[in-house]
This record gives structure tokens, sequence and C-alpha cells, in this order.
């Protein structure tokens, strides 16, 4: 018996605000004001600044474990908050600013969110829910430079207030450093806490994947909230690496998002589909007035991106990388990934590896499991529940009692999306379990479906859901939304699909929609179609 003669380092978040601030001191991070001006900061501001947000909270009387939530815009202060409230002992919990209001209270009261740090802005919004909370102090950001009213703090005289000195507070690398709740369409939000640890070890893994990783070169735009899922962990894995960050605030429409990209000169982008949809159809439909900076990377997750959008925005000079994850699994758990045997394909099989939702990161296990329980072959075409375990992938949910729906016995996460994995390892999202369609006892992958729909030239989005049918259980109705002054009958759109679809499996139905619904993570809300065509 040989013991290794390396002590046990706890893992810490702070490690990655010391780095930040003693190695890259004179990297930046910017950010888009509401009415549309840039402030500027540097690393050493960061380092300073989240220090003495932490001295100002535990000044205020901040315990270990106390909840700090947010409800933010993407912003310097909330990168403040990412290090700030951790440093201090407390645990950051970002509030989702696109749920109904009485939901955000409750998510607030279920987590018993103590203080709470909200932009200016977002103040009409905060007025919705505020009485049904206990928030004890109301830290406001005064984006606007509007006077904070009432017994709430500004934060900037927060800071200033501050004691000078500062020690982080001690901690085990299992404790919570923050804290984020499911959006919950169906059934109530469930929270997820992350620790030091799982935070450190995903920061690390996402780094390692290079083809998608913030590098210390890199200008990173996370147009993905901050709110949502840590904004992929991508503040984290900046930090470590010191790269420039450019935070767009609440302009996220695709022009002001082209024109940010442009002016900051970004080369990383992070978002969800719905984002790069729409940049898309502006650059193809004005290509002399809309461009990306040359080479620009994006990494998309969240839902599926139709492999024609990957193609697109090649078209651009843009490259893609698809990722999927959940909140559960911090929330980056596969991303497009090069492997050895696949240096050599070719760019048509690249763009089409490039739409899937790549490879597992390094850490966390994958499995299929099929209808009858038994694990299937990664065959590329086996369907089959997709699991996942691993050191960054909840085993529950805060103040939940144990749910064995959503976790097996030796421990996997069971994500409730179907998949295929192939012998290479790259998956691909086939459906949630519940948004399978079942026809005459074969399914019907409405994700492929959709991804096939949105390659016709005339469509901008479609949404394949399942209609019950007295003969053949289910079968699939196509939702809709053409591109503007774009035409096409159901009749083209089924001929479309009979290029890669059986006969059996075409829609019966189309319906042409204004837009198709969102849930606040901007996902296709596929049960508000059900309930409008049923
Ligand atoms: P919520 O469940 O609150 O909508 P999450 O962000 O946790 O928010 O959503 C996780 C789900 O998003 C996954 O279970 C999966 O269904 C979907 N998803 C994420 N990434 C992808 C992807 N690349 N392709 C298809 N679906 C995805």
């Amino acid at each position: 018996m040989i013991r290794s003669t390396m002590p046990h380092v706890p893992l810490s978040v702070n490690h990655l605000l010391e780095r930040a601030g003693r190695l890259y001191p004179q990297s930046e991070v910017i950010s888009r004001m509401p009415d549309k001006s840039v402030v500027r900061h540097s690393y050493a501001d960061l380092y300073r600044r989240a220090r003495r947000l932490g001295a100002a909270l535990l000044g205020a009387g901040l315990k270990k474990g106390d909840r700090v939530a947010t409800l933010c815009w993407n912003h310097y202060a909330h990168l403040e908050c990412y290090f700030g409230i951790p440093a201090a002992g407390g645990v950051m919990h970002t509030l989702n600013l696109r749920l109904a209001p009485d939901e955000i209270g409750w998510i607030a009261n279920h987590a018993r969110d103590r203080f709470l740090v909200v932009d200016d802005v977002l103040l009409p919004l905060l007025e919705r829910f505020r009485a049904a909370t206990n928030f004890e102090r109301v830290i406001v950001v005064p984006l606007t430079g509007a006077p904070v009213k009432g017994a709430d703090l500004n934060y900037e005289a927060f800071l200033d207030a501050a004691p000078k000195d500062f020690v982080y507070v001690a901690h085990d690398e299992d404790d919570a450093v923050s804290m984020c709740y499911t959006s919950g369409t169906t059934g109530r939000p469930k929270g997820v806490v992350y620790s030091h640890r799982s935070t450190m070890l995903h920061t690390l893994a996402v780094s390692a994947t290079a083809s998608c990783s913030a590098q210390a070169s890199d200008t990173v735009c996370p147009v993905v909230p901050m709110f949502h899922a840590n904004a992929w962990g991508m503040p984290y894995c900046c930090a470590m690496v010191g790269a420039r960050v450019v935070m767009p605030g609440p302009h996220l429409a695709p022009p002001d998002l082209l024109e940010l990209f442009n002016a900051e000169r970004v080369t990383l982008a992070c978002g969800v589909p719905t984002i790069w949809l729409g940049i898309l159809q502006l650059l193809d439909n004005a290509p002399q007035l809309h461009r990306l900076p040359a080479g620009m990377r994006m990494t998309v997750g969240g839902a599926a991106l139709p492999e024609a959008a990957v193609r697109g925005f090649a078209k651009h000079g843009a490259s893609v990388m698809v990722g999927w994850g959940m909140t559960e699994t911090s929330p980056v758990a596969s991303i497009s990934g090069n492997k050895p045997e696949l240096l050599a394909i070719d760019a048509d099989e690249r763009i089409r590896r490039a739409a899937m939702a790549g490879i597992p990161l390094p850490l966390v296990e994958a499995r299929l499991i099929g209808e009858d329980g038994s694990e299937q072959s990664w065959d590329g075409v086996r369907l089959g529940e997709l699991q996942v375990r691993g050191p960054f992938v909840t085993g529950g949910y805060h103040d939940t009692p144990g749910d064995p729906d959503k976790f097996t016995v030796d421990g996997f996460l069971r994500t409730g999306d179907v998949a295929a994995i192939d012998q290479h390892a790259f998956i691909r999202i086939a459906d949630r379990t519940k948004d399978l369609i079942k026809s005459g006892g074969e399914w019907i992958s409405s994700v492929d479906m959709e991804g096939c729909l949105m390659g016709h030239p005339a469509v901008l989005e479609a949404a394949v859901i399942a209609m019950p049918d007295p003969k053949w259980g289910e079968r699939p109705l196509a939702c809709v939304v053409l591109k503007t002054a774009a035409s096409v009958t159901a009749e083209q759109l089924r001929e479309h699909l009979a290029a890669s679809f059986a006969r059996w499996q075409l829609p019966d139905r189309f319906e042409f929609i204004e837009a198709i619904p969102r849930t606040s993570t901007g996902k296709f809300w596929k049960a508000k179609l059900r309930e409008r065509f049923l």
C-alpha cells in the first residue's frame, strides 16, 4: 500500500477570482447598458469589486450558506456576484426574469433567499412579486443612473461602504456556490445546487474540449443569460483563462447583437438556437448590411439546431458547435469535439456532426436505456433514454423529496431525452420523452423532422407535435412559421420531407402560424401547441 504524496486541496471558485486578478488584471469586461452605451471594466476591477461585494455582504450579516438572489441581465455587476457571493460564503441564486412573476416569487421563497441584487431596470418586475417574498435587503444595480428609492440599497454605495479588509470565508469543496431552478414546464420548478467542486470540475471539463473552449486570445460574448444555468459556465471559463468578455445587457435582438459582435470583435459567442436562427435570417436577407466578425465561433445548445442552420452559418464564415446539457448537468454534458479518427472527414460530414449534440465531456458517463430497461448499443440507430452520471451531474433537488423517476439506483440522472449514440460516441438527441410521436407502434423523431423542415428555404421555424389518432395512436402535426414574404404549400413541404422520411411518417396536417410559443429558456413550448391544435 502506498499513499500519494499530494495534499488534499479543496477545489474553490475563489481560486478563479484570485487567478483572474493576479494573472489577467488587464483583461476586459465590456457591458452594454440599457441605453446601449458601453462600460468597460478590467479583471483588476472585477477582482477588487467582487471582493468588495463579499466584504459588504458579510458586513450586512450574511452567514455561510445564506442565499443571495440575483435578478439581473448579463453585465459586470452580475459577474461580480458570480465571484463575490461565494467569496463571502453565500450561495448565488440566479432568478430567471423570463418566468411569470408569481413563479419567480415562489422560487425565491422555496430557496429561502435572504438578499437580492436586482437591476434598476428590473424593479418593475420585482414589484410584481416582492410582497410575496422575504428579502431582508434589496441591493439595486444602478444601470440607468436613476436614484435608488426607499429602503433599497444602491449597489455602488453598498460596495463603497464595505470594510476595506476582506478574507475569503473558509469552505469545504462540497459547500454550495450557486443554485438554479429548472424552468418547470411540467410541474413545479426544482432547484439544483452547485458546489465549489462541481463548478471547478465543470469549468475544467468545458475548457478541455479544445474546439469550443475559450482561450486567452478570445473575446467571448455569453448571449445565453447568466440567470440560465450559469451562462453555461462561461463566466468561470473566461476568468480561468483571462478571456475578454462582452456582456450584451438587455439587448438581445439580432441587429443589436450583430452590431455588438462587430464593434467588439467577438470571436466566440454562446446562445440558444432562437438567437442564432434570427441572426442567420438577417445575414441571409441583407448580406450587404449585416455580417459576422470573420471566423467567429458559436456554441449553441439548450435545444436542437437544424443542420441547415449550421450550413447557413458556414456560408457566412462562422463555425458552429452544438452542445447538450441541462440545468441538472451544470449544464454542459456533451459538445462537438474532435476525434482522432474523424480528423480527415470532409466538410459535409463535419457539418453533419457539428449539428449533433457532440461527445460526452470528460467526467461525464453516458448510457442509453431502451424501453425494456436494457442498455442500447452505440450504433447511431438504436434509441434509448439518455442517462448521465458524474461529479457535476446533480444527484437530487434542493429541498425536494427523492424522485425515483429522475434518478436510477446506481446514481444516473434520467434526462428525459431520447437519443441515439453512434460508434464515434456522437450523441443525436431525437426528442424529449414526452415529445416523441408513436404512430402505429413506431417512433417518429420530432427533432429530426423539424430540422428537415427548417432546411426548406421558405421555412423559418417548425415544431412537430403528436396528435391523438384513433387508428394509429398518434400522428405528427407540423406547425410552420414562414420567412418574411416566403410562401409554400403543405403539399410542397410533404414532398420536401419525403426525401428523408418514410411515407407513413409524414405529417397529415400542417398548420401555418405566426410564431412558435417559447418557454422562459427559449425552447419550443410544445405543450402550448398541443393545447391549441387538439
Ligand atoms: P429546462 O428543462 O428548464 O427547459 P434546461 O436548460 O435544463 O431547461 O433544459 C434541458 C433540456 O434542453 C434537455 O433535457 C434537452 O431536452 C434540451 N436540450 C439541450 N441541449 C440540446 C441539444 N443540443 N439538442 C436538443 N435538445 C437539447
